[in-house]
């Protein structure tokens, strides 16, 4: 029956079509896809996805992040993992999650901070739990955080496992779910832009959703259109109160941060994210980075960085009333009170020659200046409600990083 069709089809949908093909036979079989569906599978999806596939991150890719641009980021969210550690009462285990650890830098310099104050980790009980989904990068960050030695599990709710150069254990999980309970510090820096997101549009009508469709002028084309009614996440995630035109919802960060927040209630412990985003004010920041610079979000699904601004007012409301959020404050602030400029100095008082020394300004420069990531880059925490809730034998300290720095 119909066999060379049959074939047609099928040869077409084997492995090696491109992301675009798969998303117009998608859409020609079901109907236009929500933009959340479209940036799923863009980044995601396990053949075709841009992180499955790429290593995004530094010059040779689209992207660079702090922890790319300079130690001293992984080193003062070290110090931070640190004084909250001490700050809820030294719990004598210690999980360390980061959620999306790119190239593993930023553990690899919170794990040297770790190290270096062993002495005030004493018998602690430290472990390493890294959230990923690329198999891509999960090589460079087994090479970069064991140099090479890590066990694939089949059978464990950890894919690999193995031990950091600095003697810690060290598995890696594809959702926070099977990330063990127990006192934690998550961190999650640039991890909730890449998480897929709704748009809706305010129309006369009320809310309608954008979606996706095939180009009818160019069916090898990706076009954006609204739909024609209501659609079951334009009625579930818009809000009655908003007052913009335009919004951006991601539900898949709101679980994810409602996670967090029951584990931190449950088990202590507090979540640092770091990224670009906004209190609940912007509208249209969906985007796509290619070779550095802005792309066409439609065009080479699969081939550039999808993102979205986040709205931390949303983590807020997802975090739920059992745990305390602080934030968001400007990168710019939170790093210079975790002492970015008392570090500064150490590195440049210690720095013999010339062009570590401009690197040293340049980095520095690009983490703090409020025209490059100092003020488009946001910090906010989950906190275990007790670590704010004054009692009789300990005084509330300072969080670190959201209150200015207390010179002893
Ligand atoms: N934190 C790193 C990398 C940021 S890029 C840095 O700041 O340099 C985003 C990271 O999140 C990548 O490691 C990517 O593979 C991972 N990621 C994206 N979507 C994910 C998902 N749904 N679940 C787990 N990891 C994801």
């Amino acid at each position: 029956l119909h066999t060379k069709a049959a074939n047609r089809f099928f040869s077409e949908t084997s492995s090696h079509i491109s992301m675009l093909k798969h998303l117009t036979l998608k859409i020609k079989t079901t109907g236009p896809i929500s933009v959340c569906e479209y940036m799923r599978d863009a980044l995601t999806n396990p053949f075709l996805g841009y992180y499955v596939k790429n290593d995004p991150i530094g010059e040779s890719g689209d992207f660079v992040t702090s922890p790319e641009m300079s130690q001293i980021f992984g080193e003062l969210l070290g110090v931070w993992c640190i004084s909250e550690w001490m700050a809820a009462g030294k719990s004598r285990v210690l999980q360390l999650v980061e959620l999306g650890p790119g190239r593993g830098s930023l553990a690899c310099d919170v794990l040297r901070v770790f190290s270096q104050l062993n002495p005030v980790l004493g018998e602690t009980n430290v472990s390493v739990h890294l959230v990923e989904v690329s198999p891509k990068l999960t090589e460079v960050q087994v090479e970069r955080l064991t140099g090479n030695q890590a066990h694939i599990c089949d059978d464990r709710p950890f894919y690999l496992s193995g031990t950091t150069l600095s003697g810690f254990p060290i598995y890696w999980y594809r959702r926070l779910e099977d990330v063990p309970k127990g006192f934690s510090l998550y961190l999650a820096h640039e991890f909730f832009d890449a998480l897929p997101i709704y748009k809706f549009e305010r129309t006369e009508e009320g809310w309608r959703e954008v979606l996706i469709d095939i180009d009818p002028d160019d069916h090898k084309k990706l076009r954006f259109v609204l739909s024609n009614g209501k659609t079951i996440a334009s009625v579930l995630l818009t809000e009655k109160d908003e007052s913009r035109q335009h919004v951006e919802v991601s539900p898949e960060a709101g679980i994810i941060v409602q996670k967090l927040g029951r584990r931190i209630a449950a088990d202590g412990g507090a979540a640092l994210i770091g990224d670009y985003g906004h209190d609940g004010t912007k509208t249209d920041t969906f985007r796509a980075f290619k070779d550095h610079k802005l792309h066409d979000v439609l065009e080479e699904p699969g081939m550039a960085d999808l993102t979205a601004d986040v709205d931390f007012s949303y983590l807020r409301k997802s975090a739920g009333n059992h745990v305390t959020c602080m934030g968001p404050i400007t990168q710019q602030s939170f790093l210079k009170n975790m002492g970015i400029d008392f570090r500064m100095q150490v590195l440049l008082r210690n720095c013999t020659d010339d062009s570590t020394r401009t690197q040293l300004i340049h980095s520095y420069d690009m983490l703090m200046n409020p025209e490059k990531m100092g003020h488009r880059f946001q910090f906010f925490t989950v906190l275990n409600t007790s670590r704010l809730t004054p009692c009789e034998e300990k005084p509330v300290s300072p969080v670190a990083g959201f209150t200015e720095l207390q010179m002893q």
